[in-house]
């Protein structure tokens, strides 16, 4: 059976340190779906068609990463689609126990889908989409935490 993995997030925006940890998860899976969450209730920067665009940008040339959205539950939306792990990134010890709560929570709800953790890489660990955004919307250059093939001059936020 083939190992299919969901990286779910915000990716308002999609920075380098989530293309790191896709690339490096490609060894352990055969195909991972980049799964943007569509919350109603929260405000995004850029919209959902804008940041899926955005990341096709980057793996258009790797066939085995997917793009995709959803809205509810990761768990539901794993289980809908026959997906047997969830790959999320840890950069701090605050990444750490937020992502403990969340996932001992999921295996309680989907015993069958196994949360797996990459730790960062050092020069990584600083870089976060708030940050990030906080640049963009305030004018400044933000590219250098931003994946070479997406070229931000070319996408507008929300507000
Ligand atoms: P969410 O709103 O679900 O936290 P994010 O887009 O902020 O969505 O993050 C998605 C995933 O990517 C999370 O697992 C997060 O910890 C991870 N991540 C975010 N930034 C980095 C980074 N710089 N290095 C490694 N993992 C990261």
């Amino acid at each position: 059976m083939k190992k299919i993995a969901v990286f779910p997030g915000s990716f308002d925006p999609f920075t380098i340190g989530h293309e790191a940890i896709v690339r490096r998860a490609l060894i352990l899976f055969d195909e991972i779906i980049i799964a943007v969450g569509a919350n109603a209730l929260k405000k995004n920067y850029y919209s959902l068609s804008t940041r899926k665009e955005m990341i096709n940008l980057v793996f258009k040339d790797e066939p085995r990463v997917k793009i995709s959205h959803y809205e509810g539950l990761t768990v539901d939306y794993c289980s809908r689609n026959n997906i047997g792990f969830l790959l999320r990134g840890l950069r701090t010890a605050a990444d750490f126990e937020f992502e403990r709560a969340i996932a001992q929570v999921n295996k309680v709800l989907a015993p069958d889908i196994e949360s797996v953790f990459l730790l960062t890489v050092p020069e990584h660990s600083h870089i976060n989409s708030t940050i990030v955004r906080d640049i963009i919307r305030s004018g400044g250059d933000a590219s250098v935490f931003i994946p070479a093939a997406i070229d931000l001059k070319n996408f507008r936020g929300e507000e």
